[in-house]
């Protein structure tokens, strides 16, 4: 089965901001009896679009701009080099994470051609054309994409079969996909700071052998002193999955500016030892990261290296991945 992949199904994927696209793009990777196609115009188009997305972030939160300046401005771009860059090369990154199970196809003479021949028929814009070109001359099977106009327009014509990925999840033999590789960026949002039970917070270690003491004791010492100690573990969700995030204490100083000493006063000062977890709630929780980190073979347990807010998804969207998280956990 061959797939043609519309720009917005990768956009999906790369911003983490639909499920249904994860999974079939999951799905497409485990099934060897699957193949993705794009064109090569996909790749520029992909970037043409997260870059017009990290404008909009950028005059939202660095030059906090109001709505309607967004809107007046969002074509007026000025990102650095160094944002373009690193733009194009997140694109790049994911064409090398599904290597050969997504190839590219470029239109010849004749392909540009039944371009134009398909422009006399339907009602679509010269880069739909395109994407609709390129997936009849290289043979597809399924045009999968979000856009409802398109698949309207397209289906009327029955130039080829079309469908969404939720549509197409009938195919699909398994709703959830095991993460079974090594995870190093995740996307999604903070939904639960964890408690001293995973060494989060402020907490008091046992001075002979360092375990956490609970309510004072030691499971091996007993009734013993302690000594303070600090640490920073969440829940992160991207609307598929959860992974626990744990940060180390450089990183917790660097990104919290806080330090043991500075919990330790910070508790003193409110009696109570839950502001340091209080603190990192107002920081993190309900915000859409993006965390670069090294994790266990599973890639459920993500040791932070690098975490950065990514301001371009919306609070709708972020409450979104909060309902559905709390939806998948209480069941
Ligand atoms: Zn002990």
């Amino acid at each position: 089965m061959k797939f043609y992949l519309d720009t917005v199904i990768i956009l999906d994927y790369i911003k983490s901001r639909n499920t249904k696209s994860i999974q079939f793009l999951e799905n497409l990777k485990d099934n060897k009896d699957w193949i993705g196609c794009t064109s090569s115009f996909t790749k520029l188009e992909l970037i043409d679009n997260l870059q017009s997305l990290d404008h909009m972030a950028n005059l939202a939160i660095k030059e906090n701009r109001t709505l309607d300046e967004i809107t007046r401005t969002r074509n007026q771009r000025n990102l650095t080099k160094s944002e373009l860059s690193t733009t194009a090369k997140k694109v790049e990154i994911f064409f090398n994470t599904f290597g050969n199970k997504i190839i590219l196809y470029d239109l010849n003479e004749s392909g540009w051609n039944k371009a134009i021949e398909l422009s006399k028929l339907i009602n679509i814009s010269a880069k739909d054309l395109i994407h609709l070109a390129v997936a009849i001359e290289s043979k597809c099977d399924i045009f999968i994409t979000n856009d409802t106009d398109l698949m309207r327009n397209i289906k009327k014509e029955k130039l080829i079969q079309i469908s969404n990925p939720m549509n197409l999840m009938g195919l699909l033999d398994k709703e959830k996909i095991s993460i079974s590789r090594k995870l190093e960026e995740f996307r999604g949002i903070i939904v639960k700071i964890l408690e001293s039970d995973y060494e989060s917070g402020l907490f008091k270690r046992c001075e002979l052998c360092n375990h956490v003491l609970k309510k004072g004791y030691c499971s091996e010492h007993q009734k013993v002193k302690g000594y303070y100690d600090l640490g920073l573990s969440a829940i992160a969700y991207n609307g598929f999955f959860e992974v626990q995030v744990t940060f180390e204490k450089e990183d917790i100083e660097k990104y919290f500016e806080l330090t043991v000493e500075k919990a330790v006063s910070m508790a003193n000062e409110a009696l109570d030892r839950g502001v340091i977890i209080d603190l990192f709630e107002r920081k993190l929780k309900s915000k859409f990261c993006i965390i670069n980190g090294i994790s266990n073979d599973f890639g459920y347990d993500i040791k932070v290296t690098s975490l950065e807010y990514d301001n371009s998804i919306s609070p709708i969207e972020v409450s979104k991945f909060n309902d559905k998280w709390i939806s998948e956990t209480q069941e």
